[in-house]
C-alpha cells in the first residue's frame, strides 16, 4: 500500500481513517495524546528565526571577529517568506503546538514582523484556542515597535539585557547601544500591554556577576520576571570555557542572602526556567515582589521534558539548540509537497527525536557529532 500520509490533525477524531493507522505504527504519541519523540516529549514550543542579522554582536552568541562584514549572512531569497512561515506553523499546530517564539537574530530587523505575526494570530491550537505568541529581542527597537507588535497581535516579549552598567553591557554586546535605550524598550513594552514582561540576562563568570544584584534589585517589584542564565557552549565560536559558567546554584545564593527567595512550582511542563519568589518576612511568596528564574543548561540540564522545536531562517528543522545539523523543510514547501506530506515529515522527524545535549555534554568529546560542530544560535534562535 502505497504511504501516503494524512495530516496528523486529523489524529483528534480517534475515528482513525485508514492510512491513518500506519501513520500511527509509524509516529509515537506523547502523554498528550499528540506526537511524541523517543522520550515521549510532545511537540509544544515552535521557535521561528526570522533573520540571521543583528544589530548587537553579544559576545556569547555573535562575536565580533566572526560575524564581521565578510560573513556570510543569507541572502534574501533564501528565507523563508511569511507566508511559507505561516503555512509551517499552521501545520507544526496541528501536531499540538501550542507557543510560538519570534527569534533570531534580532527578530525586529525583520522588515514589516507586524504582518507575519497578524498571519500567527490568526490560527488557533487544536482545541481552537489561540496561540501564545511571544517574541525574543535585544530591546533595541522596541521603544519604536511596542505598540505595532501588539496591535498585530503579539502576546508578550523577552528582552535580552546582561547588565544595567552602560561600560558592563558594552562589553557583553560589543556595540556602544546604551542601556537606558532598552530600558526605554521595556517600558514602552509595558505601557502598550505586552506582557508578562520577561528579561534574561546571560551571566559569564568575570565579565557581568557583578551586576546581578543591582538588576535583582532594579525589576524586583516592577511585575517583570528577570531570568538568570548560565552561559552555554551554543554554537562553535563564542569560546566557550566551563570557568567562565558561574552555576545557578550560586546566583540564588547571592540574591538570597540579600533579598530571601523561595522556590515556586514551575507554571508549565517543559519550562526552561527554574522559579523562584522573593519570600516576604513569614517565608511566603510576596506576589507584589514578584519573582526571578534561573536557566541552568549546564549545571542542571533540563532535557527530559524539553518540547521545543525550532524552525531556521531559511526554514530548516533543528530538534535542539546544540544540533549540528536540521531538516530542510524549505525544499518540502517550496517543492510543492502538499500539507499532508509536509505534516507528515515533520511527524516523522518529530518521532525519531533524541537529542539531549546538555545532559550528555560532559560525556562529550570534541569529535562526537553535536561535540563541537554545533549550529549557531543566531541562525536558530535561543
Ligand atoms: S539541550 Fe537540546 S534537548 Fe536539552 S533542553 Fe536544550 S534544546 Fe532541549
Amino acid at each position: 500500500m502505497a504511504e501516503r500520509i494524512i495530516p496528523l490533525t486529523d489524529h483528534r477524531s480517534r475515528t482513525l481513517q485508514p492510512p491513518l493507522a500506519a501513520l500511527e505504527a509509524a509516529t509515537r504519541m506523547s502523554a498528550t495524546g499528540f506526537l511524541g519523540d523517543t522520550l515521549g516529549r510532545p511537540l509544544h514550543d515552535l521557535r521561528i528565526s526570522v533573520t540571521d542579522r543583528c544589530n548587537f554582536r553579544c559576545s556569547y552568541c555573535m562575536p565580533k571577529e566572526v560575524f564581521d562584514k565578510d560573513y556570510p549572512y543569507l541572502p534574501h531569497g533564501s528565507l523563508l517568506t511569511f507566508e511559507e512561515i505561516t503555512r509551517l506553523a499552521r501545520l507544526f499546530v496541528g501536531h499540538g503546538v501550542r507557543k510560538v517564539r519570534l527569534t533570531g537574530g534580532e527578530p525586529l530587523l525583520r522588515k514589516n514582523i507586524e504582518i507575519l505575526i497578524e498571519q500567527l494570530a490568526q490560527l488557533r491550537t487544536v482545541d481552537g484556542a489561540p496561540l501564545d505568541i511571544t517574541l525574543t529581542t535585544n530591546g533595541s527597537l522596541l521603544a519604536r515597535k511596542a505598540e505595532a507588535l501588539r496591535a498585530a497581535g503579539l502576546q508578550r516579549v523577552t528582552v535580552s539585557l546582561d547588565g544595567l552598567d552602560d561600560t558592563v553591557f558594552r562589553k557583553m554586546n560589543d556595540v556602544d547601544f546604551p542601556v537606558e535605550q532598552v530600558l526605554e524598550g521595556i517600558a514602552a513594552a509595558k505601557a502598550a500591554g505586552l506582557g508578562p514582561i520577561k528579561v534574561n540576562m546571560v551571566v559569564k563568570r568575570g565579565t557581568n556577576e557583578h551586576e546581578i544584584l543591582a538588576m535583582a534589585r532594579h525589576f524586583k517589584g516592577t511585575g517583570v520576571v528577570l531570568r538568570f542564565i548560565e552561559y552555554m557552549d551554543v554554537g562553535a565560536t563564542n569560546g566557550w570555557r566551563m570557568d567562565e559558567v558561574l552555576p545557578s546554584s550560586e546566583v540564588i545564593k547571592l540574591i538570597h542572602a540579600d533579598m530571601p527567595l523561595m522556590q515556586l512550582e514551575p507554571s508549565s511542563a517543559g519550562e526552561t526556567a527554574a522559579r523562584w519568589g522573593y519570600a516576604d518576612a513569614q517565608g511566603r511568596h510576596d506576589r507584589d515582589a514578584g519573582e526571578i528564574g534561573v536557566i541552568s543548561s549546564v549545571t542542571q540540564a533540563f532535557c527530559h521534558d524539553c518540547n521545543r522545536a525550532r524552525l531556521s531562517t531559511e526554514g530548516k528543522l533543528y530538534l535542539c539548540l546544540f544540533a549540528s545539523s536540521g531538516y530542510d523543510l524549505r525544499e518540502l514547501v517550496r517543492g510543492g509537497a502538499s500539507d499532508a506530506d509536509v505534516t507528515s515529515a515533520i511527524g516523522h522527524i518529530w518521532s525519531g527525536r533524541a537529542d539531549r545535549y546538555s545532559e550528555l555534554r560532559s560525556t562529550l568529546s570534541p569529535d562526537t557529532p553535536g561535540g563541537t560542530r554545533r549550529v549557531e544560535m543566531s541562525y536558530i534562535g535561543g
